[in-house]
């Protein structure tokens, strides 16, 4: 992964050149150019008005919507090269070439790569926490950045985009997946398609909190599969499969496991954090 985050400079953050996100943007907007903007402007300024831009993990009031303030963006750890090339995880010295990091050559994982935005600590950890129990979604269009960014080096040559697929009853619950956000986020970013239900759940599986490394692989062993009709979609494709957070990597293994059973040629993970030892250390 080189350099980083595009368009998140503090600069950027402090409002100096707010530029309208595509979020913004109508795609079949009536009238003439000049006039388009004149109207957006005013839009983003009466938006401003009624909702004023704060930062996305504080709420402190920055100059624009959906980015961080300083003190919390230098909160964010992200995950920097050199890195592994199989786990993404940071290495101690650059090479200057691929490397594999001793861990992954000893237990090689089931998908090809892994990428990660940052590790599980400091702002990331509160960010990942609101998306996924707080019904808090302002920070997507960020997530979409970042994960576009960190995936830089797997998206070519990526067919489809598949979000780790949540248990039904979980989703009847939280009423969404936040996978799937992501996914559709980087989706709509990339113009590459995201399909949902390409891996499905298969059976229960309990909580993984608190679980061993081991006992997450047995946990997951066989919780997810390619239903039999969709399988013609994912013979020889690359595909990129997107989670939240990845721990033990337990989950990760499972699907990339089942995609690869199903036909896939190639699978590589991205997720927004990457659990580490000096994740947990920060923590
Ligand atoms: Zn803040």
């Amino acid at each position: 992964m080189q350099g980083y985050p595009s368009g998140l400079s503090l600069g950027r953050v402090n409002g100096a050149t707010m530029m309208p996100s595509d979020d913004e943007v109508e795609p079949h907007e009536p009238g003439p150019p000049r006039l388009r903007t004149a109207i957006g402007r005013a839009l983003a300024a009466g938006a401003d008005t009624i909702v004023p831009p704060c930062c996305v993990v504080c709420r402190v009031r920055i100059g624009a919507h959906h980015l961080l303030c300083p003190t919390c963006w230098r909160d964010v750890h992200f995950i920097r090269p050199p890195l592994c090339d199989v786990l993404g995880i940071p290495l101690p010295f650059d090479t200057g070439e691929r490397t594999v990091s001793a861990a992954a050559l000893a237990d090689p994982p089931a998908y090809d790569r892994a990428r990660a935005v940052a590790h599980f600590s400091g702002s990331m950890r509160i960010l990942v926490h609101q998306l996924k129990y707080a019904d808090r979604h302002d920070a997507r269009s960020l997530f979409g950045r970042w994960l576009a960014e960190a995936g830089r080096e797997l998206m070519p040559g990526i067919d489809v985009i598949v979000p780790v697929p949540m248990g039904r009853l979980r989703l009847l619950l939280r009423h969404f997946n936040q996978a799937a956000v992501l996914a559709a986020e980087l989706s709509r970013r990339t113009g590459v398609p995201m399909h949902p239900m390409l891996l499905k759940r298969t059976r229960w599986t309990r909580s993984q909190v608190g679980l061993t490394r081991d006992q997450r692989r047995r946990n997951m062993a066989a919780a997810f599969g390619v239903p039999r009709r969709r399988r013609a979609q994912l013979e020889g494709r690359s595909v990129l499969l997107i989670d939240d957070v990845v721990t033990t990597g337990a989950t990760t293994e499972a699907c990339a496991r089942a995609l690869k059973r199903a036909g896939a040629a190639r699978v590589d993970v991205l997720a927004l954090a990457l659990v580490t030892n000096e994740a947990l250390a920060a923590a």
